[in-house]
């Protein structure tokens, strides 16, 4: 597709690299694209970055149809600018667009605007260690128009954001607390795809946890609250023995591009990988036989973050000692050094 770009005439200032927040700054550009009825998707741009104007009624607003990513790009050594896994995410927004009624995107089209937005904005991607420029596609139903239907009208719009290490001592064990009131996703819900009614529905869990001292929550499965699911806004994986054990994408889970690139590349290990459910119970009972060797978070943000201490129902055990595990740290390498280009692409993960 032909892409229009208009620079903009007012660059900003660019914030210290040394000093990122996440999801705080964003660069001088970003890409749009309209769809409408009987022309499908048509009018590809990058433009200044700025505000939006919209009708109050934009169906958005209140019926939240809607769809986004996150992925990363990196500048190597050499240069060279590097996205991390571009195909796969342009495969789930596809997947949460088609579950959120929204019309699908060619994916070499999202790959081809992401990657003319990156170039246009490359003196945004920071260099310093454990540094990268977030990318966040997303598209909006911008129908002006209340009542519950399918918009007819959307935006497909990218913006990005310089970003630091997402913890800034680099990885660190954090608390984690066991969900067992609230649930994120049940089977037939929206759990797999990448839709902003998710994360709503998810604050309520992660305020409570977090006047009690946890970072982030545990989901459990939405029907029986005692299987395992997710960490947060990311997947978990526990080390037991030299086996290891994460959920399986069953509809009620987000299939995260760091969960794949964690089992590809503990397989190539020759480590045992199984996609099993298993009971929060189960893995305390793990924790009390003296097998529980490792939990881990994986995501696109911190990409592999130790969980340290797990509380459930009022029982808090610690996690290796509250220290980051062998394979966290092995994986965390790995997987750093194929986005910075410091270690062979030999999964193919680079555009
Ligand atoms: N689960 C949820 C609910 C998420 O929002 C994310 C972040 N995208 C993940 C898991 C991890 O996915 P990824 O590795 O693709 O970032």
């Amino acid at each position: 597709m032909e892409i229009r770009i208009t620079r903009t005439r007012n660059p900003k200032k660019k914030p210290d690299e040394n000093s990122l927040v996440f999801g705080h700054d964003f660069t001088d550009h970003m890409f749009i694209m309209n769809y409408t009825q009987g022309e499908g998707w048509h009018d590809p741009r990058v433009e200044p970055y700025g505000p939006l104007q919209l009708d109050p009624s934009t169906m958005v607003f209140h019926y939240a149809q809607e769809t986004f990513e996150g992925l990363k790009a990196y500048k190597t050594d050499s240069g060279d600018i590097q996205l991390f896994r571009a195909k796969d995410n342009a495969a789930r927004l596809n997947q949460s667009n088609e579950r959120m009624c929204i019309p699908t995107l060619d994916e070499e089209d999202v790959i081809q605007a992401i990657a003319t937005l990156v170039k246009v904005d490359q003196d945004w991607i920071p260099k310093a260690e454990g540094t990268s420029l977030y990318i966040r596609p997303f598209v909006i139903a911008t129908d002006p128009f209340v009542g519950v239907k399918a918009s007819s009208t959307y935006l497909f719009m990218i913006i990005l954001s310089p970003v630091g290490a997402y913890y800034k001592e680099g990885i660190s064990p954090v608390k984690i607390y066991v969900e067992d009131k609230y649930v994120r996703a049940v089977p037939g819900g929206i759990g797999f795809a990448k839709t902003g009614g998710n994360y709503a529905a998810s604050l309520m869990a992660q305020v409570e946890a977090g006047k009690k001292g946890y970072s982030q929550v545990l989901w459990l499965d939405g029907i029986e609250r005692k299987y395992v699911e997710e960490v947060g806004t990311s997947n978990v994986f526990c080390r037991v023995g030299n086996k290891i054990y994460t959920p399986p994408l069953q509809g009620s889970i987000l299939s995260g591009i760091t969960r794949d690139s964690a089992i590809k590349l503990l397989r190539s290990w020759d480590i045992e990988v199984i996609e099993e459910r298993f009971t929060i119970e189960q893995l305390f009972e793990w924790h009390r036989k003296g097998e529980l060797q490792e939990v881990f978070a994986t995501g696109t943000a911190a990409v592999i973050s130790p969980i340290g201490a797990l509380s459930w129902q009022d029982n808090e055990i610690t996690i290796n000692n509250n220290e980051i595990g062998q394979l966290s740290q092995r994986l965390y390498n790995s997987i750093t050094k194929i986005q910075n280009g410091q270690l062979e692409d030999s999964f193919s993960w680079i555009t």
